[in-house]
């Protein structure tokens, strides 16, 4: 009997250590790529998903970090210009899907900002308001055009960037981030979960109760408010907005999502964009899906503004939805996610749908 009640309490304090509870939960929360997450899964399979999960971020934090000396995009970053720079499979694909994204979106993404989100002090919290030479001399080497990924199909993939060039990830790799977690919770046969890396939210299946997951659309202007409830099931989530990560001046606001066409923070209109698209279910590990996708369009839209946005949408060449939030009080819900969409009680937000027809 002893030896039963021992057992019992080291279950016990086993469970409440892993966070394991009656349903098969397990949970964990980490620091990296510059932000908290936490992955929680339920049922078969979740212990093992939720430790390979930190590792798994871990790694891809080493292999995509612009800060990280000994990462492979600073060996790109830090390579001779014209000359191609020996990547994995992996880092070149992402460049690639990262290079389609910022054709499809005309720029408004671009993967070569680099040494503009440098120059203001994003990447050093070191922040300042650029001058306007300088500006110009760095928006020079701003094109993605000007990124040459190679081999992505043989052993021996490349990447070459034109002088004065630097490529960033930042406005990807956490959407990346959650297809690589996505893919390690199909692997482990997990059939519920919710990711949450940073502003990239991913929910697999139903929770426990069997209802849709809620996710939280934040207000922009209300810290710790929120404009609406989006209930999901097997989706990807991701949100870019202005009041992510800003630094202020002469009283005046300057965020991180910038305009290539300007060299400034992003000055649309718009105070968040949420991008919605379906949970890959995939077991094919380090492929950029779906989750990718919506980690572009966040900070594309965003900088598009709520016309082109919604003409991007409307051209129905990606599957997606969305949620704008707008600098002056309203917020437009994709008639895709309309019946998913629940405004918070007097968030003073004026509701508005985007329709395939332009009304
Ligand atoms: P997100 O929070 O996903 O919108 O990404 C913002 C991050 O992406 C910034 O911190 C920069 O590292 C990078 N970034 C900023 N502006 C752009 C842009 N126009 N295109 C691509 N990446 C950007
Ligand atoms: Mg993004």
């Amino acid at each position: 009997m002893k030896r039963f009640l021992a057992a019992v309490f080291c279950m016990a304090l086993f469970c409440s250590l892993t966070g394991c509870k009656s349903t098969g939960e397990s949970s964990v929360e980490f620091y990296a790529m510059d932000t908290t997450m936490n992955v929680t899964a339920y049922g078969t399979g979740a212990k093992s998903a939720v430790s390979e999960t930190q590792a798994e971020v871990d790694r891809l934090e080493a292999l995509l970090s612009r800060t990280r000396s000994d990462s492979e995009v600073s060996a790109i970053n830090s390579g001779a210009a014209d000359a191609p720079v020996a990547v994995s499979i992996e880092t070149a694909g992402l460049l690639n899907a990262a290079w389609s994204y910022s054709h499809t979106t005309n720029g408004a993404f671009d993967i070569t900002i680099a040494p503009v989100v440098s120059a203001w002090g994003f990447t050093t919290d070191h922040y300042q308001v650029p001058t306007q030479p300088a500006l110009d001399a760095l928006l020079n080497a701003v094109d993605y055009t000007g990124v040459l990924v190679e081999g992505i199909s043989s052993s021996s993939a490349r990447v070459t960037l034109r002088k004065g060039q630097a490529v960033d990830l930042g406005g990807i790799a956490k959407g990346y981030a959650s297809d690589c977690v996505e893919a390690i919770l199909s692997e482990n046969g997990v059939e519920r979960a919710m990711a949450s890396l940073g502003g990239n939210i991913y929910v697999r299946g139903t929770k426990p109760d069997g209802s849709a997951w809620r996710v939280g659309v934040q207000d922009p202007d209300r810290s710790g408010g929120f404009v609406g409830v989006l209930s999901l099931s097997d989706a990807f989530a991701v949100t870019s907005g202005g009041y992510q990560r800003y630094f202020e001046q002469d009283g005046k606001r300057y965020h991180h999502i910038i305009d290539p066409a300007t060299g400034y923070p992003a000055e649309s209109g718009l105070t968040s964009v949420t991008i919605v698209a379906d949970g890959n279910k995939t077991e094919t590990p380090n492929i950029p899906g779906n989750g990718t996708m919506c980690d572009a369009f966040s900070t594309a839209m965003f900088v598009m503004g709520e016309e082109k946005a919604a003409e991007f949408w409307r051209s129905g060449a990606y599957n997606f939805q969305m949620v704008l939030v707008t600098e002056d009080g309203r917020v437009l819900v994709t008639d895709g996610l309309a019946d998913k969409f629940e405004q918070e009680d007097g968030s003073g937000y004026a509701y508005e749908t985007i329709s395939r027809t332009p009304s």
